[in-house]
């Protein structure tokens, strides 16, 4: 249906509470990428906070195909979440019989531009101050909504986060660090969330020889690195040539995408073509 007829019950608790989850599925060519992955991290979510799934992964499938078939474009970013439903009260503690609320939407899918991957984009640092379950990808998003404004109020495209002087992820993206020509990652934990696109940019490092070290990255890492960039399915992998105001890395890339990056992103793209060529 339009978007605008869609109505939800002001006694939903993902309005009330911010007690469901979600997913955003890139798609390319009309074809979901990495489903599987997606819909499994979904059921990770929902065991998280004890919310049974609503569907199978099948219906899930066919839900999204249709949803992708409706909307038309070629590229589309589809949304859905799951919450735990109304109530007829407000109270905190889950309801005795729980009927869940699915909402899904297709957007078109808008990845940075030419000339944003040429030029790199700006981020700042902030302390996360988020909650220590950042790894549900849960849309209770107010700690990352504000850290993101302050991205944007300094005219900055992400806000990288560090807990207790070490890098967690950005406000909604993980990043990556290049040093010396090693990719250093940031473990899988509580602390972030695990991305689809930091899974597949670790698998085609391995595929591809490059040296990854996924371990915990100081601050004065961060801040002496040759290349960051940022990745989500929707950013892809974009390059942070600024941060708080320094250029990244050292001539001759300073303040520009490194080489690392630019074929990591090489790799990427080759990547997708092929899935969505064997995928046909
Ligand atoms: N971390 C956070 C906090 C996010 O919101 C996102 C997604 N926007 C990511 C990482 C990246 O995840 P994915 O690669 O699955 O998009």
């Amino acid at each position: 249906m339009p978007i605008a007829e869609a109505t939800v019950s002001v006694m939903d608790r993902g309005f009330l509470f911010g007690d469901g989850v979600y997913e955003v599925i890139p798609v390319y060519s009309q074809r979901a990428f990495r489903l599987p992955e997606h819909l499994q991290r979904l059921q990770n979510s929902l065991d998280a906070i004890r919310l049974i799934n609503p569907k199978t992964n099948l219906e899930w499938s066919q839900l999204i195909a249709e949803m992708i078939a409706l909307n038309k474009g070629d590229d589309q970013s589809v949304y859905l979440q799951i919450t735990r439903g109304a109530d007829s009260k407000r109270n905190h503690a889950f309801p005795e019989h729980v009927f869940p609320t699915v909402f899904m939407m297709s957007e078109p899918l808008v990845t940075p531009s030419a000339a944003l991957r040429e030029s790199g984009v700006a981020a700042v640092t902030a302390m996360d101050n988020r909650w220590l379950r950042c790894d549900i990808k849960s849309t209770s998003l107010l700690a990352n909504c504000l850290l993101r404004q302050q991205a944007v109020d300094a005219g900055c495209v992400e806000t990288i986060l560090l807990r207790e002087g070490q890098l967690s992820e950005g406000a909604a993206s993980n990043i990556f660090v290049v040093k010396n020509g090693v990719l250093l990652a940031p473990q899988k934990n509580n602390f972030v969330l695990p991305g689809i696109t930091y899974d597949v940019v670790l698998e085609l490092a391995e595929q591809h020889g490059l040296t990854v070290e996924v371990r915990t990255i100081s601050e004065e890492e961060l801040r002496t690195a040759d290349e960051v960039w940022m990745t989500s399915s929707t950013k892809e992998v974009l390059a942070i040539t600024l941060l708080d105001g320094q250029p990244v890395g050292a001539e001759p890339y300073r303040g520009r995408p490194g080489p690392v990056g630019a074929q990591m992103y090489t790799w990427y793209q080759n990547f997708k073509t092929e899935v969505m060529r064997s995928d046909a």
